[in-house]
């Protein structure tokens, strides 16, 4: 085991001065390995925690072409929840949330998650009865999720203009107490170092050109640091799947479209819980430091450019005046872009593909980073035991040839 976080280490480090050690560690690349995970994201780095964790098997790498983080996973604005359409989307992503409540003791590592609640706002009758429609499928399962009106909106997020003289009216809000947001980079680093503790290899700067498929079964990849044998490849490459995915020989329904964000300077807290509104094309949320984090809707093109555009920053300026008209004078810092792996139902591709031994974990557009725990813990499961978890049954690549889709759209689209 590394040494664990604690007060009490803090204390003593600090009056010796003694250095930390690193958090995870460099070693060479194997020539073998018991499972090779291509994506050192939220999804392959817990993919590998709960392998060595739960399961026990530490004879595993997780190859990463840039640094751990760098992808969707240290890119995303945050948001974690579990308020989704249908029963499979509500049991998995709450199954995460559930996790990601105990994540901070079980990695040892604070990932800052911060349970403020969650408003998906309609402004049409039509918005409102997909907002009933949700909160009654979330009640079912457990998920507490209600539907409020104007005033119930606006007793909980009072910055917000619910008057009726705007141009889209606040008419209510689906409100989910326990959704929030998280600070991504902890657990991408949490998970990667609990990882490391337990024997697993993290390669970064090893970027996968090639799968090796042999009759039918994966036999290994080739990389830029050479090659390695497995009987097992796991692909967590998000916006770049369809590319590793092809290497294999798999095509998948999945198309990469930019997803833009942009934080503003630091304010005195006054929004404590996550604003989102699919009519506006935009979402908000305050940090502990204060900034505002803005989101939106995926570019309209595909792309694997990570660039930002002023169209973005205007149209979000825009919109978020129109529900926070007392922001006109807050400056914009920063703008980014990631890039989203999107499936034709908004749900992702998890399990087995027809090579034997090459596993997806994909498709997870604009809303997987909430997903990475229950993500990790279902694949390490399928890895161990060769058995489908009924968690994830339903996300199978199979389920677009034989018309089974598990259409999210109406909970995953802007509000990720
Ligand atoms: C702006 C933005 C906002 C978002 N907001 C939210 C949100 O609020 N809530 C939410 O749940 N989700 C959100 N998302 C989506 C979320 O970030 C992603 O779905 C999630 O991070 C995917 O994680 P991952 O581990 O699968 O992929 P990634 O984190 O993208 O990791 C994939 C990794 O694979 C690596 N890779 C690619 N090709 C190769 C190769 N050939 N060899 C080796 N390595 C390779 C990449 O370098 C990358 O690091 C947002 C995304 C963006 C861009």
């Amino acid at each position: 085991m590394r040494t664990r976080y604690s007060a009490l280490g803090l204390v003593r480090r600090g009056l010796t001065g003694a250095p930390w050690p690193r958090a995870w560690r460099r070693h060479d690349l194997s020539r073998t390995y018991d499972v090779v995970i291509i994506g050192g994201g939220v999804h392959g780095l817990a993919t590998a925690y709960y392998l060595a964790t739960n399961h026990g098997i530490t004879n595993v790498a997780v190859l990463e072409k840039g640094y751990i983080g760098g992808g969707g996973s240290g890119r995303n604005t945050a948001i974690i929840r579990s308020n989704y359409l249908t029963p499979e989307g509500v049991a998995f992503y709450d199954r995460s949330v559930k996790l990601y409540e105990g994540l901070s003791a079980d990695l040892n590592f604070n990932v800052m998650f911060s349970q403020r609640g969650h408003l998906t706002l309609a402004h049409s009758d039509s918005a409102l009865r997909t907002m009933q429609w949700r909160a009654q499928v979330n009640t079912l399962q457990g998920v507490d999720s209600e539907v409020l009106d104007a005033a119930g909106v606006k007793r909980v997020a009072p910055p917000l203009d619910t008057s009726p003289e705007t141009r889209y009216p606040i008419l209510g809000a689906l409100y989910h107490p326990p959704g929030g947001i998280i600070r991504h980079d902890a657990v991408v680093w949490g998970y990667a170092r609990g990882a490391d503790a337990r024997g697993v290899h993290i390669h970064q700067d090893t970027e996968v050109t090639g799968v090796d498929v042999v009759d039918g079964a994966v036999r290994g990849v080739r990389t830029t640091r050479g090659d390695v044998a497995a009987p097992t490849v796991v692909n967590c490459t998000a916006g770049w799947s369809t590319l590793v995915s092809g290497m294999a020989g798999v095509r998948m329904p999945v198309s990469t479209f930019p997803l833009q964000a942009a934080v503003t300077e630091p304010v005195r807290p006054f929004l404590h819980t996550v604003v989102v509104s699919g009519t506006l094309h935009v979402y908000v949320s305050q940090t502990d430091r204060g900034e505002l984090v803005f989101g939106a809707s995926v570019d309209p093109f595909t792309s694997y450019s990570t660039r930002g555009s002023l169209e973005f920053t205007e149209g979000l300026a825009a919109h978020v005046l129109q529900l926070m008209p007392a922001l006109s004078q807050v400056r914009v810092l920063r703008q980014w872009a990631g890039l989203c792996d999107m499936t034709p139902d908004f749900s992702p591709i998890m399990g087995i593909t027809p090579v034997e031994g090459f596993l997806v974990d994909v498709g997870w557009g604009t809303y997987g980073f909430k997903a990475g725990p229950v993500a990790g813990e279902t694949m390490a499961q399928l890895i161990a035991t060769g058995k489908t978890p009924d968690l994830i049954a339903g996300f199978d690549l199979a389920r677009f040839a034989d018309g089974r889709l598990v259409g999210e759209k109406g909970a995953a689209a802007v509000g990720h």
